[in-house]
């Protein structure tokens, strides 16, 4: 897996990892989905990638809009799916993040895109070919796959959008897949759950010769170059995530956004956690002890 992509600026992610259990609901509620005309959205200042794909296929589009989100898509099942749980994804991370209730004015975009167009996009985009959605600033670029989409992938992209809308583009690379991992894996088992289905988070592991430092892993700036050291670099993000969600939510809060606002890692633990880890070699000892124990 390669560094997915340029086109002026680096599209953040497009590896969800996906190990969640398929998604067997097919219908949902609909979170006030509003079907206007494309001239009457709320805001039709798009990236370049956003009019692109717009371009595509200029009488296929349909456009949307809910409380917090635009939608363009073919099928408008599809855009009823992804609304509803990107509109309760966008609460629970708002909360999650001490954000609950602040008004962001300009909606995020997400782009519903059939097989065909999809490809064809991906292409344009030189996206990798395994690609199944893309995040570029406030907008996500998604696929389906059939009948649905995979497991936990739309709420981790909504995750680095609703990260995006509320602290910028500033967060390190480890802390945004971290924490888009880490509550997607969550979130997906609790919107399923609060629609009477059995679920609960399914979490690749590591092991320990895979393991990397933390000093290593807070500052890539890039995706590892290999499959199987990016799956490390997103498991044990997610693992270091929940490790300092666990000591605290407001400390974890505090941390988050003093990394968003360009804090160095140590200078953001200090701040945010005191006296609770007396050195990074403590801090490593504790979390490396509890990695490989916990999901
Ligand atoms: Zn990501």
């Amino acid at each position: 897996m390669k560094t997915p992509v340029q086109v002026g600026l680096q599209i953040a992610c497009a590896l969800a990892l996906n190990f969640a259990a398929p998604l067997r609901a097919q219908s949902v509620a609909e979170e006030g989905l509003k079907v206007v005309r494309l001239n009457e959205l709320s805001s039709t200042s798009l990236n370049p990638l956003g009019r692109t794909a717009l371009a595509l296929n200029r009488d296929g589009w349909k456009h949307a809009e809910t409380a917090n989100f635009i939608y363009h898509f073919f099928d408008l099942g599809a855009a009823r799916q992804v609304a509803s749980e990107a509109e309760f994804y966008f609460r629970v991370i708002a909360r999650d993040l001490g954000k609950e209730g602040q008004a962001v004015e300009r909606k995020a975009q997400i782009f519903i895109l059939p097989t065909a167009e999809w490809d064809e996009f991906k292409h344009g985009a030189h996206l990798d070919p395994w690609t199944g959605g893309a995040h570029l600033a406030n907008e996500l670029f998604l696929t389906r796959d059939g009948e649905r989409f995979q497991g936990a992938t739309l709420g981790h992209e909504v995750a680095h959008l609703v990260v995006e809308r509320f602290f910028g583009g500033g967060i390190p690379l480890w802390l945004n897949e971290g924490y888009a991992e880490y509550i997607s894996g969550v979130l997906y088992a609790a919107y399923y759950r609060a629609r009477g289905y059995a679920s609960k988070p399914r979490y690749a592991e590591i092991k320990a010769e895979e393991f990397i430092p933390i000093e290593k892993l807070v500052a890539f700036t890039g995706y590892p170059p290999t499959e199987r050291e990016a799956v490390a670099f997103y498991v044990e993000s997610r693992k270091l995530v929940t490790f300092l969600q666990q000591r605290g939510k407001e400390a974890f809060r505090a941390f988050f956004e003093a990394m968003a606002k360009g804090s160095y890692f140590e200078s953001a633990v200090d701040g945010a956690y005191g006296g609770r880890f007396s050195s990074r070699g403590d801090l490593e000892d504790q979390f490396r002890a509890e990695a490989f124990k916990t999901p």
